[in-house]
């Protein structure tokens, strides 16, 4: 099933297709696109009002904008990203400037820390490390996979969370420094693709000729404008259960940011034991709160994408509670395929027969 997925995005990841709506002057048209970014997929539905000099480049321009956010500032991996040359300050007692963007992207998920009483932690590096949780999604590992033992954990879990981090704004400066004590690590793998939407979605609004588009980053979607035909987008979300198919639609108008967590994206089975990419900071485990999936609606990509995170390792209660906080809307699916969300989204959801 999955040779057969990535051979169908081979087969789709073509070069845009072009599809001409309307006519005349004010012709609108599509453009669609499927890649792959941020270890994941990306798909592209833009619409482009009148001549619009950049169209054909359009799409690649955007699929560059997420590569350029990977490499440059949010990759642990990549030697190549300022979270890279940060990491590799952890332990030297020195204190490093960041850049603008990392400073402010910090400063919010810090703020999420607090507000999810640690459920979502960007300074988790160590434990996801321990569990090598990007291996499992690239497909790359080799040999079967071991469960990291007891101490190993204790030992990741001293070294993570936001108490290994200080971040300080000196008055009137827009850039914080960072000090990372030893062994730490930040890794944005929880907000990374909300942030691409938030970049995305300031793109097609400075553009000037886009009317409307959808983008998904994985598991996360933003919707921007209308299309051609004024219907409303339709988002799917994933059955956890069989991810194939959709357990339920949102239907939605002009601006969103929907993001989903769930057990399903990436993990990797030992001993008849699934364990999943969604960890708990307070044992290091794989979130066991009784979900499956978390979907959220949010002002901005980072807080849609960080807060689906956080929801999946609070639990439904507390993770309404969290969602609400930040006047979010949030759909959770538990273990047993119950549904629950908040009031205002019940109108926009309806659930596949
Ligand atoms: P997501 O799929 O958006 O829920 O993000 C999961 C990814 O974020 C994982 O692959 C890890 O790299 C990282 N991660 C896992 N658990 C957490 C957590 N509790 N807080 C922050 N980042 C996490
Ligand atoms: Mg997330």
């Amino acid at each position: 099933m999955k040779k057969f997925f990535w051979q169908l995005i081979g087969v789709i990841m073509l070069v845009p297709v072009l599809f001409l709506v309307g006519c005349g002057q004010s012709e609108t048209q599509e453009l669609r696109r499927v890649d792959t970014a941020m270890g994941t997929v990306v798909q592209q539905t833009v619409y482009v009002m009148g001549k619009n000099d950049r169209k054909n480049s359009l799409t690649g321009d955007i699929l560059e904008l997420i590569r350029k956010l990977e490499e440059e500032t949010l990759s642990w991996r990549l030697e190549t990203s300022e979270t890279f040359q940060i990491n590799t300050y952890a332990g030297s007692g020195k204190w490093v400037e960041l850049s603008k963007e990392l400073s402010q992207i910090l400063e919010q998920c810090q703020k999420l820390t607090e507000d999810s009483g640690g459920a979502f932690d960007v300074a988790l590096g160590p434990v996801a490390r321990l569990w090598d949780i990007d291996s499992w999604a690239a497909g790359q590992r080799t040999g079967s996979f071991q469960v990291p033992g007891e101490q190993e954990l204790t030992d990741a879990l001293i070294q993570s969370g936001m108490g290994q981090v200080q971040i300080q704004f000196l008055p009137g400066e827009e850039c914080a420094d960072i000090y990372l004590e030893d062994g730490a690590a930040l890794d944005f793998g929880a907000v990374g693709k909300g942030l691409a939407l938030d970049e995305i979605s300031n793109y097609l609004e400075s553009d000037g000729h886009i009317t409307g588009a959808v983008v998904s980053v994985g598991g996360s979607v933003l919707t921007y404008g209308e299309k051609p035909d004024g219907t409303a987008w339709r988002v799917g979300i994933a059955d956890p259960g069989d991810p194939s198919v959709n357990m339920g639609i949102l239907t939605l108008t002009g601006q969103w940011y929907i993001s989903t967590s769930g057990d399903y994206e990436r993990y990797v089975e030992s001993g008849g034991v699934r364990y999943h990419h969604i960890l708990d900071p307070g044992t290091g485990y794989p979130a066991d709160s009784g979900l499956s999936s978390v979907t959220v609606l949010a002002e901005n990509g980072l807080l849609s994408d960080g807060l689906s995170t956080a929801c999946y390792v609070l639990g439904r209660e507390r993770g309404m509670a969290l969602a609400q906080l930040y006047g979010a809307e949030a759909l959770f699916v538990e273990k047993d395929g119950e549904i629950y969300m908040t009031p205002g989204i019940e109108d926009l959801f309806r659930p596949v027969d």
